[in-house]
């Protein structure tokens, strides 16, 4: 715990706002509510990530207690069988939805992910419509990448290009549908990632990574702080200051104005500089031009 209470004030030393707790499944853990508790004592809020299949009534007691800033879960639909199908549990719903109505019922905002593949294509209406109804936060895409391993049988799953390309323009649309003006500024911007400049990805082991999914160690919160890692990185350093005129293809490229280029994605392709062929799906899509 000694640890998690210098990283915690670390954080706060650097002006950290969200700490998002993931998995495996971080409840598994005895010392989760500990762990919550050292980052909430700074002020921090925190996210976490997690099945919900070991909730109860009382850790959902002691959440609302942290005040925990979201909880957020995946359902892939609310047909029984479409999720169990996925999920390889039966009754999985219910290992879901009791425990996530406790939430609901405490204020503790809900998150629910939706992957969106093959399997659960159809369930996107009735998820969202449910979401609604709850109040829960609803982040759905179609988005399906190789594992960071390179495995990439999950592509196995992703939806055929014209649902995709369906899918992406209804998200596309609820998500930009409160802005006003140009609602492809962000994606003309020549920076390329805001993530890179404001969060990193540490591992249960203490490595550190620019995010979640780029397998490139920056270095280990063991050997040396996180202030140094942050500040010091050259790689980081190196990663912040990539624009989109840097990249190879995209300055010419005819949908870059409505391209999230993303050098991860493209990192997955081979080449952390070339074009993400996800990325380059996605702007076609929004363009309606699949
Ligand atoms: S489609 Fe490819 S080349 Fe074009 S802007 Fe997007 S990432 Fe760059």
């Amino acid at each position: 715990m000694l640890v998690i209470k210098d990283l915690a004030t670390a954080f706060f030393n650097m002006g950290t706002f969200n700490i998002t707790l993931t998995g495996g499944e971080p409840l598994l853990r005895d010392d989760i509510f500990e762990i919550i508790e050292e980052f909430r004592n700074k002020g921090l809020r925190v996210k976490l990530y997690s099945n919900a299949s070991l909730l109860d009534r009382d850790k959902c007691i002691r959440l609302k207690e942290l005040g925990i800033s979201q909880f957020s879960t995946t359902i892939f639909s609310l047909n029984p069988q479409i999720n169990d199908c996925i999920t390889c549990k039966n009754d999985s719903l219910n290992f879901i939805l009791p425990n996530i109505a406790l939430l609901e019922e405490l204020c503790v905002p809900v998150q629910i992910k939706m992957p969106i593949l093959k399997m659960n294509y159809e369930s996107y209406e009735e998820l969202k419509t449910f979401c609604g109804a709850h109040n829960y936060s609803f982040f759905p895409s179609p988005n399906i990448s190789p594992k960071t391993d390179g495995d990439s049988s999950p592509l196995k799953f992703e939806l055929a290009e014209r649902e995709f390309a369906k899918m992406i323009r209804k998200i596309d649309a609820e998500h930009t549908k409160n802005v006003t003006g140009d609602q492809n500024a962000f994606r003309k911007e020549d920076i390329i990632c805001h993530s890179l400049n404001n969060s990193v990805f540490i591992n249960s082991i203490g490595d550190v990574f620019p995010c979640i999914s780029w397998p490139v160690k920056l270095g280990n919160i063991f050997e040396k702080s996180i202030a140094e890692i942050w500040n010091t990185s050259d790689v980081l350093q190196y990663l912040r200051s990539l624009k989109k005129s840097h990249m190879k293809f995209c300055g010419k490229c005819e949908y870059s104005t409505h391209c999230t280029v993303c050098p991860g994605d493209s990192m997955m392709d081979g080449d952390m500089l070339g074009c993400s062929h996800l990325q380059k799906k996605c702007a076609k899509a929004i363009m309606g031009l699949i």
